[in-house]
């Protein structure tokens, strides 16, 4: 990399906010989908929007890529350098700016921990609602970027839910403030726009978030069944009824046997699948939607049920949820981590069709999901010492996509889509919705340098071939 741009980043985040050893940039080379790896020319560190807008606008200058990175837990390849470039790590940019309880939002830096907000607030009878299951470290930033989900998502939405503003240091070199605390605000949604951009737009330095007063009561119980073809065909049963539990997550065996052996949950070991549900909202009305969920379940086929008796037992309940892709990571030596989703209704179709895959590739499918949103979590076991494993993993991991896919579904629910769903995009969108999409790309970032090669299967990208209708040229010295 060039000398003189690298003595001006130092000058600008001081040489504490410089990584540019090659062993310290190779923390770098991946987030949690390791197996797509770019290690960035030099690590920059700001601690100001004014330090990200002029490390911006340095990079723009010398055209050099530049990749937002918040914790790196990403499972898309999406906070990784493929071309090398600038990666803007924004932990240090980890400061609550701003609480206001009676308007119920506050202002974070996007280096904030997502749990770290809730703890902050929690004490006052508040939380933050998303809660990817990654959330003791990912942070708000890397949440907004990515349109987080998590367990909580079926009845509280995903990220786009809870922001309400946004200020971005654009790929033209500016700072826009997009949105802000007031409801109902006039013209484009342009906070939409940037929420799920993975930081093909810009850099995220600040997030105005919603904060959610926490409920009256909330019961946390575990259903067992002896398939988690029957759980899933449970799942449809209690939304079909009107409920709308706060959590409706669903884990199979496999799972289950990694979780107790490495969580010790208390999962009923001998369960061949189990329903972990939560309910919340006043107590009576949680009162009554117990017992209809209990009756539903039973009806569907469920063994046992037990609720959580106060809130330790909850919470190792949720530990066990939480820690299970973790617990699975314990018994395997590696595994090929899936995100996609099919309407709820078609849970028992697809299970049946994930395990006759695994069963022809000769690979071990585990699944824990959010069975209320119909978003699964396919883990495809191999070992990456054994040739040919790798490969049949990826063979399984692509089948599984198509049937979701064929089953009306979509290739990402929460992940996002990073190097990985690029050129599954093509799957869903023809060369004119692409094209739209880029349009907008181009409006913030105009020379393709922010996060290039992430999300758009573009004129260049494998996925060109199998894209239909006309194509207009990508502009000249564009990074696709
Ligand atoms: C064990 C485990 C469990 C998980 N569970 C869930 C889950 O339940 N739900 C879920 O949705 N995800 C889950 N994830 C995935 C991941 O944690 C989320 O995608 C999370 O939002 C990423 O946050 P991060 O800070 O680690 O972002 P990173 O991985 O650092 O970055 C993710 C993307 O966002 C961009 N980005 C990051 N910060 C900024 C910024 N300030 N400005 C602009 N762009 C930025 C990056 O360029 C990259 O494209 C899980 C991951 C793990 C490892």
């Amino acid at each position: 990399m060039d000398r003189h741009l690298v003595d001006t980043l130092r000058e600008i985040v001081g040489p504490d906010g410089i990584v540019a050893a090659a062993d310290q940039r190779l923390v770098y080379e991946c987030d949690m989908l390791v197996y797509y790896k770019g290690t960035p020319d030099l690590v920059v560190l700001p601690r100001s929007t004014a330090e990200v807008l002029a490390v911006v606008r340095r990079c723009l200058d010398a055209g050099v890529p530049i990749i937002p990175r918040g914790s790196g837990t990403g499972l898309i390849g999406g906070a990784t350098a493929p071309r090398g470039g600038v990666m803007i790590g924004v932990n240090r940019m980890d400061r609550i700016l701003e609480m206001d309880l009676p308007n119920r939002y506050a202002v974070v830096e996007p280096g904030v921990i997502n749990l770290a907000l809730t703890r902050a607030v929690q004490d006052r009878g508040y939380f933050f609602a998303p809660d990817p299951s990654s959330q003791m470290v990912s942070s708000i930033g890397g949440n907004a970027a990515t349109n987080a989900g998590g367990p909580h998502a079926l009845k509280y939405g995903n990220v786009a839910h809870h922001v309400l503003g946004l200020e971005l240091v654009t790929g033209t070199g500016d700072v826009l403030t997009l949105g802000g605390p007031v409801a109902e605000r006039p013209g484009y949604d342009l906070t939409g726009v940037a929420v799920g951009s993975e930081g093909t737009l810009g850099v995220l330095t600040k997030i105005v978030v919603r904060l959610t007063h926490a409920a009256e009561a909330v019961r946390t119980a575990v259903a067992t069944f002896d398939s988690i073809e029957v759980a899933s065909a449970a799942v449809s049963r209690i939304i079909a009824e009107g409920i709308v539990p706060a959590a409706l997550e669903a884990m199979d065996e496999p799972v289950i046997r990694a979780v107790e052996a490495g969580v010790h949950a208390g999962y009923p070991a001998e369960a061949k699948a189990v329903l972990l549900i939560e309910l919340d909202g006043p107590a009576a009305e949680v009162e009554v939607q117990a017992e209809v969920v209990a009756r539903l379940c039973r009806d569907a086929g469920s063994l046992t049920m037990r609720v959580a008796r106060d809130e330790a037992e909850r919470a190792l309940l949720w530990k066990g949820r939480k820690e299970a892709a973790g617990a699975f990571g314990r018994i395997t030596h590696n595994y090929v981590l899936q995100d996609a989703v099919v309407p709820r209704s078609k849970l028992p179709i697809v299970m049946g069709q994930i395990q006759a895959i695994a069963a022809r590739h000769g690979v071990v499918v585990a699944n824990v999901f959010h069975a209320g949103d119909g978003n699964l979590h396919p883990m495809i076991s191999y070992d990456e010492q054994v040739p040919g494993e790798f490969a049949r993993a990826l063979e399984a991991n692509e089948e599984i996509l198509r049937a979701c896919i064929e089953l009306g579904g979509t290739v990402t629910g929460e992940h996002g889509v990073g190097l990985d769903k690029a050129e599954k995009l093509a799957l869903l969108f023809n060369a004119d919705d692409l094209e739209v999409m880029h349009a907008v790309r181009r409006v913030f970032d105009p020379r393709g340098l922010m996060n290039p090669q992430k999300v758009f299967p573009s004129g260049q990208h494998a996925c060109a071939p199998i894209l239909t209708g006309a194509r207009k040229p990508v502009p000249e010295g564009m990074w696709v």
